[in-house]
């Protein structure tokens, strides 16, 4: 019987890796910025189409590659980082394993182009899965360009796997930032469909983190700075005053490299606790500098989780700097917040001062002055069938704005019951009050039943679909903002915005660019309450983020699960009972009123039938 082992030919042992290294456009992005900055290069370019699935191309100006070395760089375990396993103990620089080339040249086409300072000429390679068609001399500017076509051409199973453009490229561009916020002497320009995305000169930290973020940051930062035995750290923190509603903004890097520690990342929120709203995350850029024997770099493949030695020690000395350099920046905290009525007050740290209460009075408040304004215009829509055929020929309707709502099988029996009720019951609505329990429940009464409904939940459900079918006519109720109000935003949260403009301004929103990373906000939907837009907005963009894209919901629906999330927060819990009839009368005219777009309850239903049996 002949031996059944044998070694798995280079191509597949390179796509196996493959897996490993290169998930995403973004990780390929990752390896080659990574490269260049090992190269020592001073200028850096990123060149993307479609984020990262047509082309990716990276540009350096550093030290580049013989004509040897530019065949062997595509062979596996091929580095000039390490010699000996020894080495990776006191690896400083990015790259280690000689894998990434490797793995990117077996699913994609490649073609690297370099040329060292004293060569004449420089070398030209393409290989396309693991496949080398040629090399030839090119005349090319000192340094490498490698590009990376068609991602995943090979694997097509992989390249279904991907998200939409909009997510792609959000990846990209966190990879981006994690490399350029680690290396401010280093010039980049990122091109994104030949625009220009990102412009950064070579700088200190501060600027870096300025041009990066914006202008306003200038006066958001506090330095930190903490020189020991154990970790040198150094960076910045956001004042907590302009902590965000999105947790976008948290950086560790650690001797040169972004990372991701969950453990010290606590002792920055526990060092902002009772500094900055529940709600709302911290942001920080720390770079840690650690005696690279103390850490153990090499327990993921992405190579973002560390293992530091003496965990415990950093975590104290990290808490206690940003203490001291909230507190040196004499930062003492306005807790204006808005609180819950019942919030649990947690107990102080060890340690924490205990400070004298202020209290916040409201020069304008006016005991005379009843303000009974409603919190949101009721517009009663005529129901059932006849209205939807009077509107439909009227709009050109999208083509594919087609939802299909959710049903969670075996629901909606009871609610036909219900919705019939509803409808005959016009005369008894106008003898039964609903009213209101714990500033919250609604609570009216039905000829078979009681409904109590959670105003909130009810009017996601109510916004939800009010947001589909304009999203469907195309016809969007805004209202016009007198002093159109400006947001700065996250470079990434920017750019998603920019993806999803027009989807928005469907939803009404009238949203243009102004400046970077700056939109102006001249139009609001109008069933919006929300009078902070910059909040509105920044939790309308973390739903979009923390939400599932599974690659199949259209995005349409899911910016108006997120926006019917975020504008159906009632200003004032307190409901007139017009507010209440407008919210049951709205809610009963939607095709599926007992749940929200997220598939739970809007309301609970106790039948006559069960209530008598109770009192039998
Ligand atoms: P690693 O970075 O782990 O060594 P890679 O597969 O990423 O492995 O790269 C292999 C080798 O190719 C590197 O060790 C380096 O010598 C060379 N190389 C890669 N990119 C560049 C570049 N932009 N400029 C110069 N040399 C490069
Ligand atoms: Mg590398």
């Amino acid at each position: 019987m002949s031996d059944l082992i044998h070694l798995l030919p280079d191509a597949v042992a390179n796509q196996i890796a493959a897996g490993e290294v290169v998930q995403r456009p973004a990780s390929a992005v990752k390896e080659l910025l990574e490269n260049a900055v090992d190269a020592g290069a001073t200028q850096i370019k990123l060149i993307i189409k479609d984020a990262g699935k047509t082309l990716i191309q990276v540009i350096d100006n550093g030290c580049g590659l013989s004509e040897r070395d530019a065949r062997m760089c595509f062979e596996r375990h091929a580095t000039s980082k390490i010699e000996t396993a020894n080495d990776l103990m006191a690896i400083y620089t990015l790259g280690f394993r000689g894998e990434a080339l490797a793995s990117i040249a077996s699913i994609a086409q490649v073609e690297l182009k370099s040329k060292r300072i004293d060569d004449e000429v420089g070398t030209s390679i393409i290989i396309e899965g693991s496949e080398f068609k040629s090399q030839t001399p090119v005349s090319t500017p000192e340094g490498t360009s490698i590009s990376v076509k068609n991602l995943f051409f090979n694997v097509p199973a992989r390249r279904n796997f991907l998200k939409s453009n909009s997510l792609e490229l959000k990846y990209i561009i966190e990879e981006f930032l994690r490399v350029a916020l680690v290396n401010p002497e280093i010039a980049f320009t990122v091109y994104n469909q030949d625009r220009i995305l990102h412009q950064v000169p070579a700088s200190n930290l501060k600027q870096r983190l300025v041009a990066l973020l914006g202008n306003a940051y200038n006066q958001r930062l506090i330095p930190v700075l903490q020189e020991s035995g154990i970790v040198n750290i150094h960076g910045y923190i956001g004042k907590p005053e302009f902590a965000k509603k999105t947790r976008g903004e948290q950086y560790f890097f650690t001797n040169g490299r972004y990372i991701k520690n969950p453990y010290l990342h606590h002792a920055i929120e526990n060092a902002f606790q009772q500094l900055i709203p529940k709600d709302s995350f911290p942001t920080y850029f720390i770079y840690f500098t650690v005696d690279p024997k103390t850490i153990d770099v090499n327990i993921h493949p992405t190579k973002t989780e560390v293992n530091f030695q003496d965990i415990k020690s950093i975590y104290a000395i990290l808490h206690s700097s940003i203490r001291q350099s909230i507190g040196k920046f004499n930062l003492t905290p306005s807790l204006d917040f808005e609180t819950e009525p019942s919030m649990d007050i947690p107990p102080l740290p060890k340690g924490a001062e205990v400070k004298q209460p202020t209290i916040t009075v409201d020069p304008d408040y006016n005991p005379f002055e009843k303000k009974v304004k409603p919190q949101y215009e009721i517009t009663l829509p005529s129901r059932g069938k006849g209205s939807e055929e009077q509107w439909k020929p009227l709009y050109d309707p999208l083509k594919d704005v087609h939802f299909k709502p959710e049903v969670l099988p075996g629901e909606g029996q009871e609610i036909q019951h219900i919705l019939a009720d509803w409808d005959q019951d016009a005369s008894l609505k106008k003898q039964i009050r609903p009213f209101q329990a714990q500033n919250r429940y609604i609570i009216s009464a039905t000829q078979s039943g009681i409904v109590i409904l959670d105003p909130q939940k009810a009017r996601e459900r109510i916004l939800y679909e009010r947001l589909l079918s304009s999203f469907e006519n195309n016809q969007p109720s805004m209202q016009h903002q007198l002093h159109p109000q400006t947001i700065l935003l996250s470079p990434e949260d920017f750019e998603m915005t920019m993806e999803m403009i027009d989807v928005f301004g469907k939803a009404g929103f009238g949203i243009r660019e102004f400046g970077k990373n700056t939109i102006l906000v001249e139009a609001i939907p109008a069933d919006c309450i929300e009078e902070n837009i910059t909040d509105l907005f920044e939790n309308i963009l973390e739903g979009l983020k923390s939400g599932t894209d599974d690659g199949k919901t259209k995005l349409h629906i899911r910016i108006a699960k997120s926006l019917a999330k975020n504008m159906a927060i009632f200003r004032k819990p307190k409901l007139q009972t017009e507010e209440m009839e407008g919210i049951l009368e709205q809610l009963f005219a939607c095709k599926i009123p007992d749940l929200t777009p997220d598939g739970n309850p809007t309301m609970i239903f106790i039948s006559f039938e069960d209530l008598n049996k109770k009192f039998k």
